[in-house]
């Protein structure tokens, strides 16, 4: 289980890409994730993932914080996780085979039942024949598919995909989509962010849509179905005791606007629900948050603009009087008499101090790296494995 806790995440930037965001996702549910390029999708995958750490709220899975658990615990929840991406992240140097074994190989799953899960995963996303096949001699779709097969090879509960058909033409997408609800059926918990609304609605899942940083749909699909068609008709079959039910009918069909004949409409919108779930914030409130955002930006603009100005007034001030600067410079050369001055004066600190804050800052700037890179931590890992087969 997943739970969002009024998750909010402000980047160094200032950007607040997440602005209080609340949800649970149950074990063995498929939710799409969708929302407009920026509105904050990736930030909150990688809130699930420990990519990103949320700047306040709380992200759970199975009651465990993981917002605030030591990074040591990062590796091992990563474990737990199928993770998939947009642009593959395949390891080029590597067959197919290989990089889904070396995936199962840094969790020390035995080299026999590895070379069998290998082979079952990739019998699960049509590959079998391409096993000794190198990355760049497939097509996108197939690389996907390895990307997929690998997330899948250490059986994780979780698979969590970022914009996973991001690359692909439509006809590949709904094929790698198929073999992500294939994977859910069989068990585990699936959460897709895309921005692709017409592959969404199609699949008819729980959905629940990000605007600028603020849910604003959260549609549970199976709930919709319920509300529309509360009285189903027994359906005993077709044939001879169904005479008048032409074959390939189905007596619960409606021709009314709940039937989804949408499939081939580029044009399809999804009707505005009717209410609110919990943990949806309507529409105007996410204005207001975009419209409090930009009077923020502009009214910081503004300052930055009235500072410049204030500057150059003191700067030519100064200037025109010749005696007033002297005095000035006098003054700052002075060297401060008693302690307390020094300790009044904020911006001067021991120099000890000074050094040590800025360390720590780096170390902050290596550990963000780290998590941004673990994709390449793991190449490096690989290094020493080879070498270790080369000694057998
Ligand atoms: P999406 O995946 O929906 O396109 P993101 O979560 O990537 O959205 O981005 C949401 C907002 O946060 C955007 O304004 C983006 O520019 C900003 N953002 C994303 N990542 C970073 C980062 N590492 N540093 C600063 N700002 C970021
Ligand atoms: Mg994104």
């Amino acid at each position: 289980m997943i739970v969002f806790e009024n998750v909010h995440k402000t980047y160094k930037s200032g950007v607040d890409a997440l602005r209080g965001i609340d949800f649970e996702i149950k074990d063995g549910e498929f939710v799409f994730i969708i929302g407009k390029s920026g509105s904050g999708k990736s930030t909150l995958m990688k809130c699930i993932t420990c990519e990103e750490v949320p700047t306040e709220g709380n992200v759970y899975i199975d009651d465990f914080n993981i917002s605030s658990m030591s990074r040591a615990l990062v590796p091992v929840l990563r474990r737990q996780i199928g993770m998939i991406y947009q642009d593959f992240r395949l390891i080029e140097t590597k067959t197919v085979f290989e990089n889904i074994a070396f995936a199962g190989e840094i969790i020390g799953i035995p080299r026999k039942s590895l070379t069998q899960t290998v082979q079952l995963v990739l019998n699960i996303v049509g590959l079998k024949d391409k096993a000794d096949a190198y990355p760049q001699e497939l097509s996108g779709g197939e690389q996907q598919r390895v990307a997929i097969a690998r997330a899948m090879v250490n059986n994780p509960k979780l698979i969590v995909a970022d914009e996973p058909t991001g690359n692909l033409d439509p006809e590949t997408s709904e094929n790698i989509m198929a073999i992500l609800q294939e994977i859910n059926r069989s068990g585990s918990t699936v959460v897709v962010c895309t921005h692709d609304s017409n592959l969404v609605d199609r699949m008819k899942k729980r959905v629940i849509e990000i605007d600028a940083g603020l849910i604003a749909r959260d549609e549970e699909d199976s709930k919709y179905e319920q509300e529309k068609k509360p009285e189903e008709k027994e359906f005993s079959g077709y044939g001879v005791e169904n005479a008048g039910v032409a074959f390939g009918d189905d007596p619960n069909f409606e021709g009314d606007a709940d039937y989804s004949d949408n499939f081939d409409d580029e044009n399809y919108e999804v009707p505005a629900p009717a209410e609110f779930f919990f943990g949806e914030t309507p529409p105007e409130v996410i204005e207001e948050a975009k419209a409090k955002a930009e009077a923020e930006a502009a009214a910081a603009a503004a300052q930055a603009e009235a500072e410049e100005a204030e500057k150059a007034e003191v700067a030519e001030e100064t200037e025109a009087d010749e005696e007033v600067k002297e005095e000035v410079s006098e003054a700052e050369s002075e060297p401060a008499k008693t302690a307390d001055i020094v300790f009044n004066d904020e911006d001067k600190k021991p120099a000890e101090e000074v050094k040590a804050e800025e360390e720590s800052v780096s170390e902050e700037d290596e550990e963000d790296d780290k998590g941004d890179d673990w994709i390449e931590e793991l190449s490096l890992n690989d290094i020493d494995l080879d070498i270790q087969e080369d000694d057998d």
